[in-house]
Protein backbone atom coordinates (compact mmCIF):
# COMPACT_ATOMS: atom_id res chain seq x y z
CA UNK A 1 0.00 0.00 0.00
CA UNK A 2 1.15 3.08 -0.96
CA UNK A 3 1.47 5.88 2.58
CA UNK A 4 3.94 8.38 1.43
CA UNK A 5 4.59 10.17 -1.89
CA UNK A 6 7.51 12.84 -2.16
CA UNK A 7 7.19 15.20 -5.02
CA UNK A 8 10.81 16.35 -6.21
CA UNK A 9 10.38 20.15 -7.63
CA UNK A 10 7.46 22.57 -6.16
CA UNK A 11 7.09 24.54 -9.41
CA UNK A 12 4.59 25.29 -11.66
CA UNK A 13 3.77 21.75 -12.32
CA UNK A 14 4.57 20.10 -8.61
CA UNK A 15 3.16 22.45 -6.56
CA UNK A 16 -0.82 22.22 -8.03
CA UNK A 17 0.02 18.26 -9.23
CA UNK A 18 1.29 16.99 -5.71
CA UNK A 19 -1.30 19.23 -4.04
CA UNK A 20 -4.16 17.67 -6.13
CA UNK A 21 -3.10 14.11 -5.20
CA UNK A 22 -3.55 15.07 -1.52
CA UNK A 23 -6.28 16.79 -1.85
CA UNK A 24 -7.89 13.56 -3.43
CA UNK A 25 -6.00 10.77 -1.29
CA UNK A 26 -6.20 11.98 2.25
CA UNK A 27 -5.21 9.05 3.80
CA UNK A 28 -1.53 9.73 1.46
CA UNK A 29 0.91 11.84 2.84
CA UNK A 30 2.31 13.93 0.12
CA UNK A 31 5.51 15.99 0.83
CA UNK A 32 6.69 18.00 -1.54
CA UNK A 33 10.31 19.51 -1.56
CA UNK A 34 12.66 21.82 -3.36
CA UNK A 35 16.21 23.31 -3.54
CA UNK A 36 15.11 26.59 -3.70
CA UNK A 37 14.62 27.78 0.44
CA UNK A 38 12.28 30.82 -1.12
CA UNK A 39 9.96 28.40 -3.02
CA UNK A 40 9.55 26.29 -0.67
CA UNK A 41 8.67 29.47 2.20
CA UNK A 42 6.53 31.05 -0.48
CA UNK A 43 4.53 27.57 -0.30
CA UNK A 44 4.05 27.72 3.34
CA UNK A 45 3.22 31.02 3.32
CA UNK A 46 -0.23 33.10 2.31
CA UNK A 47 1.49 34.28 -0.64
CA UNK A 48 1.90 31.48 -2.59
CA UNK A 49 4.95 31.50 -5.42
CA UNK A 50 2.44 30.91 -8.23
CA UNK A 51 -0.81 32.28 -9.21
CA UNK A 52 -3.56 29.35 -10.26
CA UNK A 53 -7.10 30.02 -9.73
CA UNK A 54 -7.95 27.71 -7.47
CA UNK A 55 -4.69 26.83 -5.61
CA UNK A 56 -5.17 28.46 -2.80
CA UNK A 57 -8.29 26.90 -1.80
CA UNK A 58 -6.83 23.19 -2.56
CA UNK A 59 -3.39 24.39 -0.39
CA UNK A 60 -5.86 25.72 2.23
CA UNK A 61 -7.25 22.46 2.49
CA UNK A 62 -4.60 20.01 2.40
CA UNK A 63 -1.87 21.72 4.33
CA UNK A 64 -0.95 21.11 7.85
CA UNK A 65 -2.98 17.70 7.09
CA UNK A 66 -1.58 14.99 4.59
CA UNK A 67 0.72 17.57 2.41
CA UNK A 68 3.57 19.63 2.85
CA UNK A 69 6.67 21.46 1.43
CA UNK A 70 10.06 20.68 2.81
CA UNK A 71 13.52 21.89 1.87
CA UNK A 72 14.39 18.30 3.30
CA UNK A 73 14.69 16.65 0.67
CA UNK A 74 16.49 13.87 1.24
CA UNK A 75 14.34 12.64 4.67
CA UNK A 76 11.28 12.69 2.27
CA UNK A 77 12.71 10.60 -0.74
CA UNK A 78 13.87 8.32 2.09
CA UNK A 79 10.19 7.51 3.53
CA UNK A 80 8.75 7.86 0.02
CA UNK A 81 6.85 5.01 -1.50
CA UNK A 82 6.14 6.82 -4.91
CA UNK A 83 8.51 9.75 -5.90
CA UNK A 84 7.14 12.17 -8.41
CA UNK A 85 10.24 14.25 -10.33
CA UNK A 86 8.72 17.50 -11.40
CA UNK A 87 12.12 19.05 -11.94
CA UNK A 88 12.49 22.03 -14.70
CA UNK A 89 14.04 20.25 -17.75
CA UNK A 90 15.22 23.74 -20.17
CA UNK A 91 17.17 24.05 -23.24
CA UNK A 92 20.40 23.48 -22.86
CA UNK A 93 22.57 26.81 -23.05
CA UNK A 94 25.90 25.45 -24.15
CA UNK A 95 28.10 22.53 -25.04
CA UNK A 96 26.41 19.22 -27.30
CA UNK A 97 23.29 19.97 -28.33
CA UNK A 98 23.15 23.75 -27.29
CA UNK A 99 20.11 25.66 -28.02
CA UNK A 100 17.92 22.54 -28.48
CA UNK A 101 18.36 19.46 -26.34
CA UNK A 102 16.86 19.27 -23.19
CA UNK A 103 19.24 19.95 -20.38
CA UNK A 104 18.97 17.20 -17.70
CA UNK A 105 20.81 18.02 -15.20
CA UNK A 106 18.57 18.71 -12.46
CA UNK A 107 16.73 15.27 -13.14
CA UNK A 108 20.44 13.34 -12.79
CA UNK A 109 20.89 15.48 -10.13
CA UNK A 110 17.90 14.55 -8.73
CA UNK A 111 18.36 10.86 -9.52
CA UNK A 112 22.11 10.71 -7.90
CA UNK A 113 20.34 11.63 -4.80
CA UNK A 114 17.44 9.09 -4.58
CA UNK A 115 20.03 6.82 -5.31
CA UNK A 116 22.60 7.82 -2.29
CA UNK A 117 19.41 8.46 0.42
CA UNK A 118 16.86 5.16 -0.60
CA UNK A 119 17.16 1.97 1.10
CA UNK A 120 13.25 1.06 0.42
CA UNK A 121 12.07 0.14 -3.09
CA UNK A 122 10.60 3.27 -5.14
CA UNK A 123 8.87 3.74 -7.75
CA UNK A 124 9.84 6.63 -9.83
CA UNK A 125 7.72 8.82 -11.65
CA UNK A 126 9.12 11.06 -14.72
CA UNK A 127 6.56 13.85 -14.43
CA UNK A 128 8.69 16.45 -16.17
CA UNK A 129 8.41 16.79 -19.88
CA UNK A 130 11.98 14.47 -20.94
CA UNK A 131 13.44 13.26 -24.53
CA UNK A 132 12.37 9.85 -24.98
CA UNK A 133 14.38 6.89 -24.03
CA UNK A 134 15.07 9.02 -20.72
CA UNK A 135 14.18 6.39 -18.50
CA UNK A 136 16.49 3.98 -19.71
CA UNK A 137 19.25 6.54 -18.55
CA UNK A 138 17.48 7.21 -15.03
CA UNK A 139 17.53 3.45 -14.50
CA UNK A 140 21.19 3.24 -15.17
CA UNK A 141 21.69 6.26 -12.66
CA UNK A 142 19.51 4.73 -9.70
CA UNK A 143 20.79 1.22 -10.31
CA UNK A 144 24.61 2.03 -10.27
CA UNK A 145 24.53 4.27 -7.81
CA UNK A 146 22.79 1.88 -5.40
CA UNK A 147 23.76 -0.81 -3.25
CA UNK A 148 21.86 -3.77 -5.47
CA UNK A 149 19.40 -3.66 -2.19
CA UNK A 150 17.10 -1.33 -3.66
CA UNK A 151 14.50 -2.00 -6.54
CA UNK A 152 13.41 0.53 -8.53
CA UNK A 153 10.54 0.84 -11.07
CA UNK A 154 10.39 3.52 -13.36
CA UNK A 155 7.31 5.03 -14.79
CA UNK A 156 6.54 8.03 -17.26
CA UNK A 157 3.67 10.50 -16.16
CA UNK A 158 3.69 13.48 -17.96
CA UNK A 159 1.68 15.98 -17.22
CA UNK A 160 -0.62 17.77 -19.45
CA UNK A 161 -2.21 20.49 -17.41
CA UNK A 162 -2.24 23.97 -18.94
CA UNK A 163 -1.34 27.30 -16.52
CA UNK A 164 -3.73 29.39 -15.69
CA UNK A 165 -6.38 26.09 -15.69
CA UNK A 166 -4.06 23.89 -14.14
CA UNK A 167 -6.70 23.35 -10.99
CA UNK A 168 -9.49 22.55 -12.94
CA UNK A 169 -6.97 20.52 -15.37
CA UNK A 170 -5.96 18.46 -12.41
CA UNK A 171 -8.97 17.83 -11.05
CA UNK A 172 -11.17 17.02 -14.37
CA UNK A 173 -8.08 15.75 -16.78
CA UNK A 174 -9.29 15.01 -20.29
CA UNK A 175 -6.20 12.02 -20.00
CA UNK A 176 -3.67 10.70 -17.86
CA UNK A 177 -0.79 9.17 -19.32
CA UNK A 178 1.01 6.08 -17.72
CA UNK A 179 3.53 4.94 -19.50
CA UNK A 180 5.73 1.49 -18.47
CA UNK A 181 7.61 -1.38 -19.19
CA UNK A 182 8.55 -4.93 -18.21
CA UNK A 183 11.09 -5.53 -15.74
CA UNK A 184 12.92 -2.58 -13.77
CA UNK A 185 11.43 0.20 -15.99
CA UNK A 186 7.94 0.05 -14.80
CA UNK A 187 6.22 -3.78 -14.52
CA UNK A 188 2.76 -4.17 -14.00
CA UNK A 189 2.85 -4.01 -10.23
CA UNK A 190 4.22 -0.31 -10.32
CA UNK A 191 1.38 0.88 -12.96
CA UNK A 192 -1.22 -0.60 -10.83
CA UNK A 193 0.04 1.44 -7.79
CA UNK A 194 0.09 4.58 -9.72
CA UNK A 195 -3.32 3.57 -11.65
CA UNK A 196 -4.97 3.09 -8.00
CA UNK A 197 -3.91 6.65 -7.12
CA UNK A 198 -5.06 8.22 -9.90
CA UNK A 199 -8.29 5.94 -9.73
CA UNK A 200 -9.66 8.52 -6.80
CA UNK A 201 -10.96 10.96 -8.75
CA UNK A 202 -10.16 10.30 -12.81
CA UNK A 203 -12.57 7.70 -14.42
CA UNK A 204 -10.78 4.81 -15.34
CA UNK A 205 -11.44 5.20 -19.22
CA UNK A 206 -9.27 8.41 -19.12
CA UNK A 207 -6.38 6.43 -17.91
CA UNK A 208 -4.28 5.65 -20.93
CA UNK A 209 -1.17 3.33 -20.33
CA UNK A 210 1.39 2.99 -23.13
CA UNK A 211 4.87 1.78 -23.25
CA UNK A 212 7.53 4.18 -21.63
CA UNK A 213 8.63 5.19 -24.77
CA UNK A 214 5.22 6.08 -26.37
CA UNK A 215 4.53 7.96 -23.02
CA UNK A 216 7.53 10.32 -23.00
CA UNK A 217 7.28 11.06 -26.88
CA UNK A 218 3.37 11.71 -27.26
CA UNK A 219 4.18 14.70 -24.28
CA UNK A 220 6.50 16.29 -26.44
CA UNK A 221 3.82 15.25 -29.64
CA UNK A 222 1.24 16.72 -27.43
CA UNK A 223 2.89 20.34 -27.24
CA UNK A 224 4.44 20.18 -30.85
CA UNK A 225 0.93 19.78 -31.98
CA UNK A 226 -0.81 22.34 -30.10
CA UNK A 227 1.92 25.18 -31.12
CA UNK A 228 1.78 23.84 -34.84
CA UNK A 229 -1.93 24.71 -34.36
CA UNK A 230 -0.96 28.27 -33.07
CA UNK A 231 1.48 29.05 -35.64
CA UNK A 232 -0.95 27.56 -38.73
CA UNK A 233 -3.67 29.80 -37.82
CA UNK A 234 -1.06 33.01 -37.07
CA UNK A 235 0.52 32.07 -40.49
CA UNK A 236 -2.89 32.39 -42.35
CA UNK A 237 -3.27 35.63 -40.52
CA UNK A 238 -0.67 36.87 -42.10
CA UNK A 239 -2.48 36.34 -45.10
CA UNK A 240 -5.59 37.55 -43.93
CA UNK A 241 -4.04 40.90 -43.76
CA UNK A 242 -2.15 40.72 -46.75
CA UNK A 243 -6.35 39.99 -48.98
CA UNK A 244 -8.75 41.59 -47.07
CA UNK A 245 -10.27 38.10 -45.36
CA UNK A 246 -10.71 38.28 -41.80
CA UNK A 247 -8.86 35.82 -39.90
CA UNK A 248 -11.78 35.26 -37.45
CA UNK A 249 -14.22 34.48 -39.85
CA UNK A 250 -11.52 32.05 -41.47
CA UNK A 251 -11.42 30.39 -37.79
CA UNK A 252 -15.18 30.03 -37.37
CA UNK A 253 -15.18 28.20 -40.36
CA UNK A 254 -12.39 25.63 -39.12
CA UNK A 255 -13.45 25.49 -35.64
CA UNK A 256 -17.28 23.70 -37.24
CA UNK A 257 -15.29 21.33 -38.84
CA UNK A 258 -15.82 18.40 -36.59
CA UNK A 259 -12.76 16.97 -38.21
CA UNK A 260 -10.42 19.60 -36.39
CA UNK A 261 -12.48 20.97 -33.39
CA UNK A 262 -12.60 24.28 -32.34
CA UNK A 263 -9.47 24.59 -29.75
CA UNK A 264 -6.34 26.55 -30.18
CA UNK A 265 -7.76 28.63 -33.43
CA UNK A 266 -7.24 32.14 -32.01
CA UNK A 267 -4.90 34.28 -33.99
CA UNK A 268 -3.09 36.05 -31.77
CA UNK A 269 0.74 37.60 -30.91
CA UNK A 270 2.13 34.16 -30.69
CA UNK A 271 2.54 31.42 -28.69
CA UNK A 272 4.50 32.02 -25.32
CA UNK A 273 4.97 30.25 -22.00
CA UNK A 274 7.76 27.75 -20.76
CA UNK A 275 7.48 24.39 -22.89
CA UNK A 276 6.10 24.98 -26.59
CA UNK A 277 9.49 26.37 -27.60
CA UNK A 278 11.37 23.98 -25.93
CA UNK A 279 9.71 20.93 -26.34
CA UNK A 280 9.76 21.95 -30.10
CA UNK A 281 13.64 21.92 -30.09
CA UNK A 282 14.29 19.20 -28.23
CA UNK A 283 11.80 17.22 -30.35
CA UNK A 284 14.31 19.19 -33.42
CA UNK A 285 17.34 17.94 -31.38
CA UNK A 286 16.06 13.93 -31.04
CA UNK A 287 15.10 13.90 -34.94
CA UNK A 288 18.21 15.22 -35.91
CA UNK A 289 19.98 12.81 -33.85
CA UNK A 290 18.29 10.27 -36.07
CA UNK A 291 19.27 11.55 -39.16
CA UNK A 292 15.44 12.92 -39.70
CA UNK A 293 16.67 16.52 -40.58
CA UNK A 294 13.47 16.74 -43.13
CA UNK A 295 10.91 15.98 -40.11
CA UNK A 296 13.04 18.39 -37.94
CA UNK A 297 12.95 21.28 -40.08
CA UNK A 298 8.98 20.71 -40.37
CA UNK A 299 9.12 21.44 -36.57
CA UNK A 300 11.24 23.93 -36.49
CA UNK A 301 9.13 26.03 -39.08
CA UNK A 302 6.44 25.89 -35.68
CA UNK A 303 9.17 27.89 -33.94
CA UNK A 304 9.79 30.59 -37.13
CA UNK A 305 6.06 31.26 -37.98
CA UNK A 306 6.24 32.32 -34.04
CA UNK A 307 8.97 34.42 -34.10
CA UNK A 308 7.55 36.08 -37.05
CA UNK A 309 4.29 36.90 -35.88
CA UNK A 310 6.13 38.79 -32.64
CA UNK A 311 8.28 40.63 -35.36
CA UNK A 312 5.50 41.30 -37.23
CA UNK A 313 3.73 42.83 -34.75
CA UNK A 314 5.98 45.15 -34.06
CA UNK A 315 6.84 46.35 -37.09
CA UNK A 316 2.99 46.76 -37.24
CA UNK A 317 2.79 48.88 -34.47
CA UNK A 318 5.97 51.15 -34.99
CA UNK A 319 4.70 51.65 -39.39
CA UNK A 320 0.99 52.38 -38.78
CA UNK A 321 2.40 55.24 -36.31
CA UNK A 322 3.89 56.99 -38.89
CA UNK A 323 7.20 54.75 -38.48
CA UNK A 324 8.85 55.78 -35.40
CA UNK A 325 8.21 55.25 -31.98
CA UNK A 326 10.67 57.05 -30.88
CA UNK A 327 10.04 59.14 -27.63
CA UNK A 328 6.11 58.27 -28.06
CA UNK A 329 4.26 56.62 -24.98
CA UNK A 330 3.17 53.03 -25.65
CA UNK A 331 1.42 51.29 -22.66
CA UNK A 332 1.68 47.09 -22.79
CA UNK A 333 -1.43 45.68 -21.47
CA UNK A 334 -0.39 42.46 -19.87
CA UNK A 335 2.37 41.00 -19.66
CA UNK A 336 2.24 37.22 -18.72
CA UNK A 337 2.26 34.20 -21.81
CA UNK A 338 -1.78 34.25 -21.02
CA UNK A 339 -4.33 34.77 -19.09
CA UNK A 340 -4.50 33.56 -15.21
CA UNK A 341 -1.33 33.25 -14.88
CA UNK A 342 1.76 35.26 -13.45
CA UNK A 343 4.27 33.15 -15.19
CA UNK A 344 6.21 35.11 -18.17
CA UNK A 345 8.52 32.94 -19.00
CA UNK A 346 9.15 33.09 -22.77
CA UNK A 347 6.11 35.18 -22.75
CA UNK A 348 5.53 37.37 -26.44
CA UNK A 349 5.27 40.64 -24.40
CA UNK A 350 9.61 40.47 -23.46
CA UNK A 351 10.20 40.32 -27.54
CA UNK A 352 7.60 42.83 -28.16
CA UNK A 353 9.11 45.00 -25.42
CA UNK A 354 12.20 44.56 -26.71
CA UNK A 355 11.19 45.41 -30.49
CA UNK A 356 9.93 48.55 -29.65
CA UNK A 357 12.54 50.00 -26.91
CA UNK A 358 14.76 49.32 -30.28
CA UNK A 359 12.77 51.89 -31.78
CA UNK A 360 13.37 54.25 -28.59
CA UNK A 361 9.61 54.08 -27.92
CA UNK A 362 9.00 54.65 -23.91
CA UNK A 363 6.80 51.88 -22.68
CA UNK A 364 4.24 51.86 -19.34
CA UNK A 365 3.71 48.54 -18.42
CA UNK A 366 0.28 47.13 -16.59
CA UNK A 367 -0.35 43.64 -15.94
CA UNK A 368 -2.72 42.07 -13.25
CA UNK A 369 -0.43 39.73 -11.81
CA UNK A 370 2.90 40.29 -12.73
CA UNK A 371 5.01 42.31 -10.55
CA UNK A 372 7.19 45.26 -11.06
CA UNK A 373 10.94 42.93 -10.27
CA UNK A 374 9.56 40.50 -13.10
CA UNK A 375 9.16 42.73 -15.46
CA UNK A 376 12.27 44.30 -15.07
CA UNK A 377 14.11 40.70 -14.64
CA UNK A 378 12.66 39.83 -18.13
CA UNK A 379 13.59 43.43 -19.72
CA UNK A 380 16.69 43.64 -18.16
CA UNK A 381 19.38 45.99 -20.49
CA UNK A 382 21.99 48.22 -19.45
CA UNK A 383 20.05 50.69 -21.77
CA UNK A 384 16.42 51.17 -20.14
CA UNK A 385 16.35 53.94 -17.64
CA UNK A 386 13.61 52.21 -15.34
CA UNK A 387 11.23 55.33 -14.24
CA UNK A 388 8.45 54.24 -12.00
CA UNK A 389 7.29 56.78 -10.07
CA UNK A 390 7.09 59.63 -12.45
CA UNK A 391 4.93 59.77 -15.66
CA UNK A 392 6.81 59.69 -19.07
CA UNK A 393 7.00 62.32 -20.88
CA UNK A 394 5.24 61.89 -24.30
CA UNK A 395 6.35 63.28 -27.55
CA UNK A 396 10.11 64.42 -25.85
CA UNK A 397 11.69 62.38 -28.90
CA UNK A 398 14.26 61.56 -27.26
CA UNK A 399 16.44 58.71 -27.75
CA UNK A 400 16.15 56.73 -24.27
CA UNK A 401 14.83 53.47 -23.58
CA UNK A 402 12.20 54.05 -20.88
CA UNK A 403 10.07 51.85 -19.25
CA UNK A 404 7.28 52.00 -16.23
CA UNK A 405 5.05 49.77 -14.51
CA UNK A 406 2.06 50.70 -13.19
CA UNK A 407 -0.72 49.27 -10.83
CA UNK A 408 -3.45 50.80 -12.59
CA UNK A 409 -4.46 50.47 -16.23
CA UNK A 410 -5.93 54.00 -16.32
CA UNK A 411 -2.36 55.52 -14.92
CA UNK A 412 -0.91 53.70 -17.46
CA UNK A 413 -2.20 54.49 -20.60
CA UNK A 414 -2.46 58.44 -19.45
CA UNK A 415 -0.67 60.21 -22.13
CA UNK A 416 -0.06 57.61 -24.25
CA UNK A 417 -0.07 57.57 -28.02
CA UNK A 418 -0.95 53.38 -28.55
CA UNK A 419 -1.75 50.58 -26.60
CA UNK A 420 -0.50 46.92 -27.03
CA UNK A 421 -3.04 44.44 -25.70
CA UNK A 422 -0.45 41.34 -25.03
CA UNK A 423 -2.17 38.99 -23.14
CA UNK A 424 -6.01 38.19 -22.63
CA UNK A 425 -6.76 39.48 -19.31
CA UNK A 426 -10.64 39.26 -19.09
CA UNK A 427 -11.07 42.75 -17.72
CA UNK A 428 -9.28 44.43 -20.48
CA UNK A 429 -12.79 44.19 -22.54
CA UNK A 430 -14.30 45.29 -19.83
CA UNK A 431 -11.94 49.00 -19.10
CA UNK A 432 -13.26 51.88 -19.66
CA UNK A 433 -11.70 53.15 -23.36
CA UNK A 434 -13.39 56.41 -23.31
CA UNK A 435 -12.01 57.48 -20.56
CA UNK A 436 -8.95 56.06 -21.64
CA UNK A 437 -9.39 57.59 -24.76
CA UNK A 438 -9.72 60.83 -23.31
CA UNK A 439 -6.64 61.20 -21.35
CA UNK A 440 -4.36 59.60 -24.75
CA UNK A 441 -2.35 61.73 -27.65
CA UNK A 442 -3.93 61.54 -30.61
CA UNK A 443 -4.76 59.79 -33.14
CA UNK A 444 -4.90 57.05 -30.75
CA UNK A 445 -3.92 53.62 -31.52
CA UNK A 446 -5.12 50.26 -30.22
CA UNK A 447 -3.20 47.11 -31.12
CA UNK A 448 -4.84 43.71 -29.87
CA UNK A 449 -2.53 41.19 -29.93
CA UNK A 450 -4.46 38.68 -28.94
CA UNK A 451 -8.14 40.08 -30.80
CA UNK A 452 -10.27 40.45 -27.34
CA UNK A 453 -11.61 43.99 -27.94
CA UNK A 454 -14.82 44.75 -28.92
CA UNK A 455 -12.90 46.69 -32.27
CA UNK A 456 -16.44 48.72 -33.58
CA UNK A 457 -16.93 49.84 -30.12
CA UNK A 458 -13.05 51.21 -29.97
CA UNK A 459 -13.39 52.96 -33.23
CA UNK A 460 -16.83 54.55 -32.44
CA UNK A 461 -15.16 56.24 -29.49
CA UNK A 462 -12.25 57.40 -32.26
CA UNK A 463 -9.42 54.82 -31.73
CA UNK A 464 -7.57 53.88 -34.64
CA UNK A 465 -7.44 49.38 -33.97
CA UNK A 466 -4.88 47.01 -35.58
CA UNK A 467 -6.17 43.34 -34.70
CA UNK A 468 -4.39 40.62 -35.68
CA UNK A 469 -5.58 38.85 -39.11
CA UNK A 470 -7.99 41.65 -39.87
CA UNK A 471 -7.03 44.89 -42.36
CA UNK A 472 -6.84 47.94 -40.77
CA UNK A 473 -9.22 49.84 -42.09
CA UNK A 474 -12.24 47.09 -41.39
P1 LIG B 1 9.63 25.13 -12.54
O1 LIG B 1 10.92 25.72 -12.90
O2 LIG B 1 8.48 26.02 -12.17
O3 LIG B 1 9.84 24.12 -11.29
C1 LIG B 1 10.89 23.22 -11.18
C2 LIG B 1 11.34 23.20 -9.74
O4 LIG B 1 12.28 22.14 -9.57
C3 LIG B 1 12.07 24.48 -9.30
O5 LIG B 1 11.41 25.05 -8.18
C4 LIG B 1 13.48 24.01 -8.97
O6 LIG B 1 14.06 24.71 -7.87
C5 LIG B 1 13.23 22.55 -8.61
N1 LIG B 1 14.42 21.70 -8.70
C6 LIG B 1 15.33 21.63 -9.70
N2 LIG B 1 16.25 20.69 -9.43
C7 LIG B 1 15.91 20.15 -8.24
C8 LIG B 1 16.47 19.11 -7.44
N3 LIG B 1 17.54 18.43 -7.84
N4 LIG B 1 15.88 18.83 -6.26
C9 LIG B 1 14.79 19.50 -5.85
N5 LIG B 1 14.20 20.48 -6.57
C10 LIG B 1 14.75 20.80 -7.76
O7 LIG B 1 9.21 24.19 -13.72
P2 LIG B 1 7.73 23.72 -14.12
O8 LIG B 1 7.08 24.72 -14.99
O9 LIG B 1 7.03 23.24 -12.90
O10 LIG B 1 8.07 22.48 -15.06
C11 LIG B 1 8.60 21.28 -14.53
C12 LIG B 1 8.57 20.22 -15.61
O11 LIG B 1 7.22 19.97 -16.01
C13 LIG B 1 9.31 20.61 -16.89
O12 LIG B 1 9.91 19.46 -17.42
C14 LIG B 1 8.21 21.09 -17.80
O13 LIG B 1 8.53 20.93 -19.16
C15 LIG B 1 7.08 20.17 -17.42
N6 LIG B 1 5.74 20.71 -17.65
C16 LIG B 1 5.48 22.03 -17.41
C17 LIG B 1 4.20 22.51 -17.61
C18 LIG B 1 3.89 23.96 -17.36
O14 LIG B 1 2.84 24.41 -17.82
N7 LIG B 1 4.71 24.71 -16.66
C19 LIG B 1 3.17 21.65 -18.04
C20 LIG B 1 3.47 20.32 -18.25
C21 LIG B 1 4.75 19.85 -18.06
Amino acid sequence: MVKKICGIGAGYVGGPTMAVIALKCPSIEVAVVDISHSRISAWNSDKLPIYEPGLEEVIQQCRGKNLLFSTDIEKHVYEADIIFVNVNTPTKTSGLGAGKAADLTYWESAARMIADVSRSNKIVVEKSTVPVRTAEVIEKILVHNSNGMVKYQILSNPEFLSEGTSIQDLLNPDRVLIGGNDKNLGGQEAIQKLKAIYANWVPEDRIITTNLWSAELSKLADNAFLAQRISSINAMSALCEATGADVSQVSCVLSKNTKLGSKYLNASVGFGGSCFQKDILNLVYICESNGLVEVANYWKEVIKVNDYQKSRFVKKVVTSMFNTVSGKKIAVLGFSFKKDTSDTRKTPAIDVCKGLLADNACLSIYDPRVSEDQIRTDLSTNEIRWDCSTQVKPASFTNVKQVSVFGDVYEATKDAHGICVLTEWDEFKTIDYQKIFDSMEKPAFVFDGRNVLDVDKLKKIGFIVYSIGKPIDQ
